[in-house]
């Protein structure tokens, strides 16, 4: 082996009793001090060759291979503390201290020999079994291997304490105050170096990300998807920083609600995309209702923090994405490990927030310029189709009409008595439904414009149905019942608007039951206030899912029977704006096959 035990080397080196000292005496501690001179030279290159590392890995190879030749012994080991100094693990150096098992164990700060030396600062030699802070799982496994004196000094920066390193030998009282000066200018180094290796490595990985921040911001400018624009930061930010989970989520403009928008992680089977999070509800609904950023580095002491049974999140950091002053979304990110983010992941994630912040920016602008778009195509469709519709059916009873006429001035028919009165009829009839149409164009361009009147007054409900009812031609299949509760007789409205609610609806219940059937209509108390009038037909009936369009301009039902009967889709809008404007609401329960129940209501007249 290198080197000898060095034995008390004590401080009386320089005393001038030294030069009295018998001759024997004074050989031994001239070898002591060449043996002494000869361990500092081996720190020497020990130290030389943990300065040019770059890496912790490095660091320990070298001491697994080097350390014995500086502090006699069977064992060696390196105890390092995490982040918030609560836990040191163990890094074995030897063969001796492998066969422990210990390497990579936790254990707390105020537990073992090297959790004293550290929280005591300052380094220690003694005999195992009277070891302070004696842990019958880490000393405890020292004595089951032999070991029977334990040397620990902590590892100390200039400015902080990182962790202790120790070293053990199988005789008793092996180690005195020299082996610890040995020891001490050996953690310095490591120390300093294992620092500098992480401030590389962390400048190493600040390098990347914000490399990668800058990728991401390229990329975000150039894709106006907004939901793949999201999922694409979440997964890069996640793989690329090593996260656990990170999820990013828009706020709904109405409620300030979180909404799960993108995904990339361990908890992605957990929370389905669209998942809501109440708004000043958790870290996430905090952050979506304050627009401030939270950094929660052990969730436990975050009293906004709610656990579920799934996670076994440690740390959480959320921070908010703005347009302007406002909240549009929240980048949240979440670690298993304790103090897993530190103010410069704050500062990189918290600009690519303000990356994604003009990303979504864009992206809005884009899609309220593609929705208006839209709608404006919407309308230019509605527009041609109105158009359509109105001079198609204009033109029918246009040419019946003239047919009609045509026939009139014939003379021989003029004379036929029972032929003019039928050409009568034809022109009376498309002219009621040409004028009928002309009616409705008026009105939806009055409505549209705001400026349909409305003249209230007290209506008498039984006159008004009967009105309604003798402008419907109905067919000798249909039978008309009625029903009208005697004091449900008055409300308050417009007679002639009322009027053409029932008719149309009255009329569509022949129209749409060509089959026949009966018709029923009836007028009920709906309670103290109100009255309820329905229309029940057995006709074609509606199919459920196209029940609420119905009440759209040009909506028909979307089928080969309703595209044979003559309609317009305009009646059931006009009916609907009609007694909106009376304060009433209008529906229709129906089933196909088996008829239709239209129904409003209106308020009482007094
Ligand atoms: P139109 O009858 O001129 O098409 P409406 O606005 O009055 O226009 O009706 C819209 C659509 O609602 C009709 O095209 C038809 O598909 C459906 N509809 C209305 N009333 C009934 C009814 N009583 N039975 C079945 N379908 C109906």
């Amino acid at each position: 082996m290198k080197g000898s035990m060095v034995k008390e080397m004590a401080s009386d080196w320089q005393s001038p009793n030294n030069l009295e000292l018998p001759k024997e005496e004074l050989r031994s501690r001239l070898l002591e001090a060449q043996g002494f001179s000869k361990k500092i030279s081996t720190l020497n290159e020990i130290s030389l060759k943990i300065d040019e590392t770059t890496s912790r890995e490095t660091i320990l190879e070298v001491l697994r291979a080097e350390v014995r030749w500086l502090i006699e012994g069977e064992c060696a080991f390196l105890t390092l503390l995490n982040r918030n100094k609560t836990h040191y693990s163990i890094n074995t150096l030897s063969p001796v201290a492998d066969s422990t098992d210990m390497n990579h164990k936790l254990f707390t700060v105020d537990v073992g020999m090297p959790g004293w030396a550290i929280e005591n600062q300052t380094g220690i030699y003694v005999d195992i079994e009277s070891a302070p802070a004696f842990s019958p799982t880490l000393e405890g496994k020292f004595i089951e291997v032999g070991i029977k004196s334990l040397l620990i000094v902590p590892l100390r920066t200039s400015t902080e304490v990182i962790g202790a390193i120790g070293f053990g030998s199988s005789k008793l009282g092996a180690y005195n105050q020299p082996d610890m000066w040995l020891a001490q200018l050996l953690s310095f180094h490591i120390a300093m170096s294992l620092r500098h290796t992480a401030m590389f490595d962390n400048a190493q990985k600040r390098l990347s990300q914000i490399e990668l921040v800058n990728s991401i911001a390229s990329r975000l400018t150039s894709t106006l998807d907004l939901d793949k624009m999201l999922a694409f930061a979440a997964e890069t930010i996640q793989k690329n920083f090593n996260y656990f989970d990170v999820t990013i989520f828009m706020v709904d403009v109405e409620t300030q609600d979180a909404v799960l928008t993108a995904h990339s992680g361990s908890y992605i089977d957990f929370l389905p995309h669209g998942y809501r999070q109440k708004a000043g509800q958790g870290i996430i609904g905090w952050v979506a209702m304050y627009g401030e950023k939270i950094l929660a580095n052990d969730v436990s002491q975050e009293s906004r923090y709610l656990s579920y049974a799934y996670h076994n999140t440690n740390s959480e950091l959320a921070l908010p994405i703005k347009v302007g002053a406002d909240v549009v979304g929240i980048l949240n990110l979440e670690d298993t490990r304790l103090h897993a983010f530190d103010e410069t992941d704050v500062i990189i994630l918290s600009t690519l927030c303000d990356q994604l912040g003009s990303a979504i920016h864009n992206s809005t602008l884009y899609n309220e310029v593609k929705e208006s778009n839209r709608k404006l195509l919407e309308l230019d469709r509605l527009k041609s189709d109105f158009v359509g519709i109105v001079s198609h059916d204009f033109r029918t009873p246009l040419s019946s009409i003239m047919l009609a006429a045509k026939s009139l001035v014939k003379k021989d028919i003029v004379a036929t008595n029972k032929h003019f009165k039928e050409y009568l009829n034809i022109i009376i009839d498309q002219a009621t439904k040409l004028s009928q149409l002309a009616e409705d164009t008026l009105t939806i361009t009055k409505m549209e414009s705001g400026q349909l009147s409305y003249y209230f007054k007290l209506v008498n409900i039984e006159t008004l149905v009967k009105e309604a009812v003798s402008m419907v031609k109905f067919s000798n299949r249909h039978q008309l019942q009625y029903n009208i509760e005697l004091d449900a007789s008055f409300v308050k409205g417009d007679q002639s608007k009322l009027r053409q609610v029932l008719l149309n609806l009255v009329s569509n219940s022949v129209k749409y039951s060509p089959r026949g059937g009966k018709i029923e209509i009836s007028v009920v108390n709906r309670d103290a206030d109100e009255i309820l009038l329905s229309v029940k037909d057995q006709g074609i009936g509606i199919p459920e899912n196209q029940l609420e369009k119905l009440f759209q301009k040009f909506s028909r039902v979307d089928s080969d029977e309703v595209s044979n009967i003559k309609g317009s889709g305009l009646g059931l809008w006009i009916s609907h704006e009609i007694i909106k404007a009376h304060g009433g609401k209008i529906w229709v329960e129906s089933e196909v096959g088996a008829g239709s129940t239209f129904m409003f209501t209106l308020k009482k007249g007094n």
